[in-house]
Parts: structure tokens; C-alpha cells; sequence
């Protein structure tokens, strides 16, 4: 048998196994590559209370928070290569999109480092009192990711939590749990123990998270069903919780763009890490005098990408992660073809292990199917033909998710005025999926609750103080 790489859980900075394991597949050939611990509660505990031991220090020393931070980013950069390739095994991603995953996770710490956290945001002045305001801690965080982008995603969490001066105990998912166990091996080095621990383990462990007494915030990344889930069971508690769901991002074209000019940048947008990324374009809405020509232009681009494991050099995009996905994903193609709609790139998985799909590009979609009105989460492209742009934005409008949407055209003001009426978190115009460590981004309706990054991010850590002060004793 082959021998599989082994990782360890992170707990009081130390690296440690349990007695239980269990096995990771790769995504390209459904095969056992490596075996992660399965955390017992007896270990839980223990990380929960080694994060609450290491709190208070932690908390008041800025500048070691500062230093933590720059340190576990350099930790980071040094161990690219082999963090990307354990990224690769158990994610599917091309090495290219590994190695960006961790330069950016790196990214993402530094500038985390080196952000201000604003000290008072009320008036100095109240009936005679001195009031000043300071943003706390709020203790330890339970942090819980999934498998799309493992690493960043973490690094989203630890970033502004350990800035503001909280310690985690951070959860990775379960079919993507090896990149991020390394990566909190590593940083263990670097930073005081406890103040980061990381285990992993099945949905359960997620579960047992969200009910522990100690932790004071749950920040969880997934889909809008567990996050339902989460805010349950943290009310119980009123754990603070921050919450980043599934999105069902569209993209509106007006009748003025030039499809010539757009259609690589729709391209990339849509099928970006293959199309399993929360804020991608994910059902493109197209002006009828435009429509054959775009589609001709999304599918040519389609077919010229070389799909297949993610460890071979040249390969643009790789399996989709894990078998329910998978199933997911070609339920709702079925769903379409069987409504009417028609594949013109892609649509048929190819024979052999891993769970493959061509990028695929659809036509003939009814914009009330399944796979426009539902998160498809993977590479398949609905795109849907429309002559009343007022009817498209209610049906935009009308959906659950509101994560985020991008108009086009060649009218910016005109575009934007649009994108004024649409109900989601972030509006782009002819652009989408940008992200930056300063920028806020958050889902509306059911894509979410609270904010990432930016000020707004790094507030969700912390606790408002107002002190009021008298000089009258
Ligand atoms: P998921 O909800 O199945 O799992 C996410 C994490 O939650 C995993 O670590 C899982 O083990 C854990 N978990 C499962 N049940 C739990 C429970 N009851 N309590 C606590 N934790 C539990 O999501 P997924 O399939 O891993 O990820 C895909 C989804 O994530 C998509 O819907 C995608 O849109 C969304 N997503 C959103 C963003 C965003 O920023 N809005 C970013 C990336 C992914």
C-alpha cells in the first residue's frame, strides 16, 4: 500500500494525533492520499482552553500581534511549494491556482499586520462626561472554512481575529483539511502556543464548535444551509457570528457591450477555481441581439482548456473537489438538458477516475431552471437570453441569495444606475469577484451575515467599550 502523507492537528503549539484518522482523497483519482486526525472532544477542550489561556497575554501586546502576523505570512511564502502541492492533492486546483492561493493568504496576513484599528468612534463629549470609545477583543473565535479555497479562506479569519487580539481554535473542512493542518503547523513555530490551534474532523466537529461554552464568536465560510445551522446553535449562547454563505452571482449584459471585448474576462470570471468560488459569475444574462454571438465566444474559449489533474504541469483547471459536489453539479446540468437546454462547450464528463467536467456552456435555459436559480458551484455556465431588462433585474431581485451581481456595458453611468437597483453585498460593474484585504464584503439576504475584511471586518472581532468619566469623584 501506499504510504500516505500524515498530518497533525496544532493544539497549545503542539503538533499532536489522535486516535482516530481519517483518510483525504484526491480529487483527480478518488483515491486515499493522506490521513488526517479526527479530533475527540477530550482535544477539543483542550484547544478551546489553551486559546482561552493564551488570550489575555496576547491581547494586550499589539505589537507581538503585529509581528505574529508578518511572521506566520513569512511561514507562508518559504513553504509555498510544498503547501501548494498539498493544496493541489486534496483541492484538485491547478499548481498555478495553489501557489496564487498561498501568496495571496500571505498577502492577506501582511496587510492585516500593518492595518490601523481605529480607537474611539463617538463624540469626546456627553452632558459634561468624557466618553471615549476602544474596540476589545472579544475572547476566542471558532473558525470554520470550507473547501474552496482552504488557506485564504482561513487566512481571512486569522487575519483580522488575531489583529484585533483574539485567539482561534479554526476548523478546516473535511475534504480539504491537510493544506490548512501544515500551514498551522508551521505557524505554530512562529506564534506564542495557543493562540492558533487548528483540528480537524468531519461536520460534526464543526457542530461541537458552534455548542462549545468557550468560544465567544463562531466565523464560518460554507453554504446557506449549515450556516442556517450555525446561527442556530450559537443563539443559544448569543455567540457572536459572522457568516459567509453561497452566492448565485449574476452577470447582466446591457444591450450596448461589445462581446468581443468581454468575453475572456466573462470567462475567467465564471470558471475561476471551475467555477467553485462563492462570488463568481454563475448565470449570465444576454440581450437577444448579442446572444449568438456571445455564446459562439464563451464556448470557443471553453473548449480551448486543457482540463485534468491539477498536479500536471499545463493543466488550466482540474476535478471539481468532492463526489457530492460532483453529483450536485451534474443533477442540475441533467435538470437542464432534461428542461430543454443545450450544451454548446462541454456537458459530458469523461470516462475514467476523478470527478471531471469539461467547462460547459448552455443555451436554451429557461431563467426559471434549476441551474439559474439554484448555487451550481461548479463549471457549468447557464447563459439566459433576455429582451426585457426590467424583468431581469425582478428576477435578480427576487432571488434568496444576494452575495453579489456585475452589469455591463459600455454606458458606465447607464450600467451603474442598474446596479444601483440590484439587492446584493457587492456590485460590480464590467467587472466581478474582486477582493481585497481593505475592502468589505458581505453577503446580502441569505449569501451571508456580517462582513469580511476591511474596517467592517476587523469590527466583527471586537466589542465596543464606551467609558463614560467624570472629574467629580
Ligand atoms: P459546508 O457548509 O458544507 O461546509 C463548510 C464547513 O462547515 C466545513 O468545514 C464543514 O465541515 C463545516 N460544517 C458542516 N456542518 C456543520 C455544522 N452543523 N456546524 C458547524 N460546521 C459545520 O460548505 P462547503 O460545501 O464546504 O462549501 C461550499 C459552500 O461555501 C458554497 O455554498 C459556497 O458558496 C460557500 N462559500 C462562501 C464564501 C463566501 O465568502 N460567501 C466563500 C467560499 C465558499
Amino acid at each position: 500500500m501506499a504510504e500516505h502523507f500524515a498530518a497533525e492537528m496544532v493544539i497549545n503549539g503542539r503538533r499532536v494525533t489522535s486516535d482516530s484518522t481519517v483518510g483525504v482523497l484526491d480529487p483527480a483519482t478518488e483515491e486515499v492520499w493522506a490521513v488526517v486526525p479526527e479530533c475527540s472532544d477530550a482535544q477539543l477542550d483542550e484547544a478551546f482552553a489553551a486559546a482561552a489561556e493564551a488570550q489575555p497575554a496576547w491581547g494586550r501586546d499589539e505589537e507581538a500581534r503585529r509581528k505574529g502576523l508578518r511572521s506566520a505570512a513569512d511561514a507562508l511564502r518559504r513553504n509555498e511549494d510544498e503547501l501548494s502541492e498539498l493544496l493541489t492533492r486534496e483541492q484538485g486546483k491547478s499548481r498555478a491556482d495553489s501557489r496564487m492561493e498561498i501568496q495571496l493568504s500571505a498577502m492577506w496576513l501582511e496587510q492585516f499586520a500593518e492595518m490601523p484599528v481605529p480607537e474611539s468612534s463617538v463624540p469626546d463629549d456627553c452632558a459634561g462626561f468624557a466618553v471615549s470609545a476602544e474596540r476589545r477583543p472579544l475572547g476566542v473565535v471558532a473558525a470554520i472554512t470550507p473547501w474552496n479555497f482552504p488557506v485564504t479562506l482561513a487566512c481571512w479569519k486569522l487575519g483580522p481575529a488575531l489583529r484585533t487580539g483574539n485567539t482561534v481554535v479554526l476548523k478546516p473542512s473535511p475534504y480539504t483539511p491537510v493544506s490548512t493542518l501544515r500551514f498551522g503547523a508551521l505557524i505554530a513555530d512562529v506564534l506564542p502556543p495557543g493562540v492558533v490551534n487548528v483540528v480537524s474532523g468531519g461536520d460534526s466537529l464543526g457542530a461541537r464548535m458552534t455548542t462549545h461554552s468557550i468560544p465567544a464568536k463562531v466565523s464560518f465560510t460554507g453554504s446557506v444551509a449549515t450556516g442556517k445551522a450555525v446561527a442556530r446553535s450559537a443563539a443559544d449562547d448569543l455567540k457572536r457570528i459572522t457568516l459567509e454563505l453561497g452566492g448565485n452571482d449574476p452577470a447582466i449584459l446591457l444591450d450596448d457591450v461589445d462581446p468581443e471585448a468581454i468575453a475572456e474576462k466573462l470567462f475567467t470570471l465564471s470558471f475561476a477555481n471551475n467555477g467553485q468560488l462563492c462570488g463568481c459569475i454563475k448565470r449570465i444574462y444576454v440581450p437577444a441581439a448579442h446572444f449568438d454571438r456571445m455564446a459562439e465566444l464563451l464556448s470557443g474559449l471553453a473548449r480551448g482548456v486543457r482540463v485534468g489533474p491539477g498536479m500536471v504541469e499545463g493543466t488550466d483547471l482540474g476535478p471539481i473537489n468532492n463526489r457530492p459536489q460532483y453529483e450536485r453539479v451534474l443533477e442540475l446540468l441533467d435538470d437542464a438538458i432534461s428542461h430543454g437546454a443545450k450544451a454548446i462547450a462541454g456537458g459530458e464528463p469523461p470516462a475514467g477516475p476523478g470527478y471531471f467536467l469539461p467547462p460547459t456552456v448552455l443555451v436554451d435555459v429557461a431563467p426559471d431552471s434549476r441551474i439559474v436559480q439554484e448555487e451550481q458551484f461548479g463549471p457549468v455556465l447557464p447563459l439566459v437570453r433576455y429582451t426585457d431588462l426590467d424583468a431581469v433585474i425582478d428576477d435578480v431581485n427576487s432571488s434568496k441569495f444576494g452575495l453579489g451581481a456585475s452589469v455591463w456595458g459600455r454606458d458606465v453611468d447607464r450600467a451603474r444606475a442598474i446596479g444601483r437597483r440590484l439587492e446584493s453585498g457587492t456590485v460590480f460593474v464590467n467587472a466581478h469577484s474582486i477582493a481585497a484585504p481593505n475592502i468589505p464584503v458581505g453577503g446580502a439576504k441569505w449569501s451571508g451575515l456580517g462582513m469580511e475584511n476591511g474596517l467592517e471586518g476587523l469590527h466583527e472581532y471586537t466589542q465596543l467599550k464606551v467609558t463614560f468619566e467624570s472629574q467629580d469623584s
